[in-house]
């Protein structure tokens, strides 16, 4: 039987290249995102090509949507023991204009996000002896300008990362984070549209202080996830594997 996926935020971007990565590698896929109808295009491309996927609308940062959503997942395809937390959200802003909101909804998605699906599921992961928790920081972990509610999420999500490696690895769990660099998205191009760059100068900039000298793509992170999921990453635990063209963009 097929191993099970969670992909949180996998309507779209880099959530939408790892879930359709992992059914490529033959998990079945379980596609959560706030929006049921982006989820559901990204199942649909899985069964598409021949995977097996369900589209489930949930907001991560409620405890009760997220219990739900986990039930539905695992009644329909079976117990979930691969979970990957990438729903994810901006709200930049220098620190003086950060608004109250700006901070709890960052916090909300990619903190409580996190912590309620990995609490959630590891239930079934332990019940199987066997489990894959991925979650995405980034390289704004180390600092960003006009992200102190981000980089500071990012980072709490390695320090989570790593205690959750240490908690579950007696039980055949392993926690690892990828972090990734400048990925063309919906993120991204958001980022430019809001400091008023056009997109390909906001990609040409970003590309000069790339050591391989292109932008990453959401395959690139999807590729990662794969690794750490697979069944030879066994000995991989509490990582933090930066994706970003070079040692951080
Ligand atoms: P994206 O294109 O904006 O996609 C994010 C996805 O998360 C969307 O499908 C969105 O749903 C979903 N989402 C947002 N809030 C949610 C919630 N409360 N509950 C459920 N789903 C929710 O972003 P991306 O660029 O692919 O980023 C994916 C992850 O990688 C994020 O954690 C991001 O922080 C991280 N990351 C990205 C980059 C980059 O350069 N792009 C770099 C480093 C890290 P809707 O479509 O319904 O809004």
């Amino acid at each position: 039987m097929s191993r099970v996926a969670i992909v949180t935020g996998g309507g779209r971007g880099i959530g939408a290249a790892t879930a359709r990565k992992l059914a490529a590698d033959g998990l079945a896929v379980a596609v959560v995102d706030l929006d049921e109808t982006t989820a559901g295009e990204t199942a649909d491309a899985i069964k598409q090509a021949g995977g097996t996927s369900i589209a489930v609308g949930a907001d991560v940062s409620d405890s009760a949507q997220v219990t739900a959503a986990v039930e539905r997942v695992a009644a329909e395809l079976g117990p979930p023991t691969v979970l990957v937390n990438n729903a994810g959200v901006l709200r930049d802003n220098l620190l003086f204009k950060m608004s109250d909101d700006d901070w709890e909804t960052v916090m909300g998605v990619h903190l409580r996000g996190a912590f309620l699906f990995s609490r959630t599921v590891q239930k079934h992961m332990v019940d199987a002896g066997w489990g894959r928790i991925v979650s995405l920081s980034s390289t704004s972990a180390l600092g960003n300008r006009g992200q102190a509610n981000y980089a500071t999420a990012k980072a709490g999500l390695q320090g989570f990362t790593k205690t959750l490696a240490i908690e579950l690895g007696r039980y055949g769990v392993t926690a690892n984070a990828v972090a990734p660099g400048f990925i063309a998205t919906d993120m991204t191009q958001a980022t430019a549209a809001r400091v008023g760059v056009d997109w390909d100068d906001f990609v040409k900039n970003a590309v000069s202080q790339i050591p391989v000298g292109r932008a990453g793509r959401p395959e690139d992170v999807a590729n990662t996830v794969s690794f750490l999921v697979s069944e030879g990453a066994g000995f991989v635990s509490g990582q933090v594997i930066y994706v970003a063209g070079g040692p951080r963009a």
